[in-house]
């Protein structure tokens, strides 16, 4: 029997960082479903996509293909069969990539396509509407939050570490507060907590305490199963 855990929450509250933890602890996959919204992002920008035009972007939802690889247990995104790693981190993408995923047409095919994917065993998938809108009915729910200022102090850091330079702890700060801006007064699939999720806040709490209070929870429920 299959189990699907979802964690939601904005941008930088850990989502990331724990779910790989959390996957790797209890054996599950994962799926970071804001690489495929910046995928797109990234093949609109460069292929000078106007986010209006409806029939490019119908056109361009045929041409195109995501794959999800693991490295390691890393998810390595394809598109086309090109390997996208820091192209989908520019600060050009970070610009665009809330308003592109609220693109209907967008949306639509991406949701299919994380449904399809999470048709194996164990899964974890984190983003803004998985517990909301791509799956409604998944096991565990959790939504993960955290104050703008420690969000953008994580990306801050978290881009220093991987070797992407090109913000500003300002603009890195002034980014987040637009996208959860965007992200939460969308008309399709804003972000926001499920009815039956678990709220989590991480400001004042360590990777290692949110990974082991998410892991119990699961557990938990696996239990009751
Ligand atoms: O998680 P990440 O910050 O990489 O996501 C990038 C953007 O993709 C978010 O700001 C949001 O606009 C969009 N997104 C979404 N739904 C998801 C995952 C991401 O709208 N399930």
């Amino acid at each position: 029997m299959s189990f699907i855990v979802a964690i939601d929450g904005p941008a930088g509250s850990g989502k990331g960082t724990i779910t790989k933890l959390v996957g790797e602890e209890l054996d599950f996959i994962t799926f970071d479903t804001g690489a495929m919204y910046r995928a797109i992002s990234y093949y609109m920008l460069k292929n000078s996509i106007s986010f209006n035009d409806k029939e490019k972007i119908k056109k361009m939802l045929k041409e195109i293909d995501i794959k999800l690889e693991f490295e390691n247990r890393e998810q390595i995104l394809y598109l086309n069969s090109q390997k996208l790693v820091k192209e989908l981190r520019t600060k050009e993408v970070n610009e665009v990539v809330s308003q592109v995923s609220h693109i209907l047409e967008i949306r639509l095919a991406m949701v299919e396509l994380q449904r399809k994917l999470a048709k194996r065993k164990n899964v974890i998938l984190e983003g803004r509407d998985i517990g909301t809108n791509v799956f409604p009915n998944a096991d565990v729910k959790i939504y993960l939050d955290a104050s703008a200022e420690e969000r953008a102090n994580r990306r801050f850091k978290q881009n220093l570490d991987n070797n992407i330079n090109n913000s500003s702890y300002e603009e890195i700060l002034e980014n987040i507060k637009f996208r959860d801006y965007n992200d939460k007064n969308s008309d399709i699939a804003p972000l926001k907590q499920a009815e039956d999720a678990i709220y989590l806040d991480s400001t004042n709490l360590s990777i290692e305490q949110v990974k082991d209070k998410i892991v119990e929870i699961i557990k938990q429920k696996r239990n009751e199963k």
